[in-house]
């Protein structure tokens, strides 16, 4: 049996992406939620169109969380097909005060990159020949590099080669922006732009050591949603497309077919390269 799973999935893009892997995903999907409460009811929600996703807590920031739904994926399925690593938080449009920058910073780098990191390096052990990775990133990743300094944007061109290195570059934005140094140091001033260019940048490293390590036809890619760059979840306060629309570039790097040449490593925008 086969088995995909996203994660942050109890409403807005994952759960959209949830819906259309029921359909079109052979084998078992786990609709991944922090609060089982309001999975187990987006799961209800799903069930009442037909579908049958399965539900596992997840949180993403939780070490521990991580590790247990690895442990039931061991258990039950002794691997892992499909991983779409959708969950991520955003400040700017909820209408609750953002916290104080420095914090703001520390946060969603925190959820956004290294929490999504350590749910691949938890899960990436499990994955099977022929699995496909997504990891959900933005355009906004485009937009901060390009107000980035030359400097930074030469870094990120040339000398990010490791994950250790991306991560280097994300903690020394978390740290410039700890004293208001950041714009100073070259950065952009948006922390959740900063946090995708973490996942552009590690998405591509992640192919390139899946491709070294010869792993049989392992890939993975990050995207936005595509369809023109919003969609209507609460992270836009309900502005932009359908959440099934959105979801159909995710769906597209979760569903590749086997053996595909191409694309890997890239970042993905209407299912096409898009060269941030
Ligand atoms: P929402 O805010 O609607 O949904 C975010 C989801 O992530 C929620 O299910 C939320 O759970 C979950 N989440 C947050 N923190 C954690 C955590 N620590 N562990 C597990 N789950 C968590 O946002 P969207 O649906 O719009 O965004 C989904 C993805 O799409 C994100 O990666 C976002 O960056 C990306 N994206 C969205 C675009 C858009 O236009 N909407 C455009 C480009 C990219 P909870 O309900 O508990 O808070």
């Amino acid at each position: 049996m086969k088995v995909a799973v996203v994660t942050g999935a109890n409403k807005g893009l994952g759960f959209g992406i949830v819906r259309g892997l029921c359909k079109r995903f052979d084998g078992d999907v786990y609709l991944t939620a922090r609060n089982e409460e309001r999975g187990r009811a987006a799961v209800a929600d799903l069930e009442k169109e037909g579908l049958q996703p399965k539900f596992h807590q997840l949180d993403i920031t939780d070490h521990a969380s991580i590790v247990k739904l690895r442990d039931h994926l061991q258990n039950t399925y002794q691997g892992l097909d499909v991983l779409v690593n959708n969950a991520a938080i955003a400040y700017q449009f909820n209408d609750f005060v953002p916290p104080p920058y420095p914090e703001e910073a520390q946060q969603v780098c925190h959820v956004n990159y290294f929490s999504t990191l350590d749910v691949c390096q938890v899960l990436f052990p499990l994955l099977r020949p022929h699995a496909r990775v997504c990891n959900v990133s933005s355009l906004n990743c485009h937009e901060s590099f390009c107000d980035c300094s030359p400097a930074v944007q030469n870094r990120i061109k040339t000398a990010i080669h490791t994950i250790e290195d991306v991560n280097k570059l994300i903690n020394d934005y978390v740290k410039a922006a700890q004293n208001n140094q950041h714009l100073k140091e070259g950065f952009d001033k948006y922390p959740y732009g900063m946090s995708k260019i973490g996942i552009s940048l590690m998405s591509a490293i992640q192919q390139k050591t899946f491709d070294e390590q010869g792993a049989e036809d392992i890939i993975v890619n990050s995207c936005d949603v595509g369809v023109g760059g919003w969609v209507a979840t609460d992270m836009t306060a309900q502005y932009g497309v359908s959440i099934d629309k959105g979801a159909l570039n995710p769906l597209f790097c979760a569903l590749l077919p086997p053996n595909v040449k191409e694309p890997k490593g890239k970042f993905l925008y209407d299912a096409k390269e898009y060269d941030w």
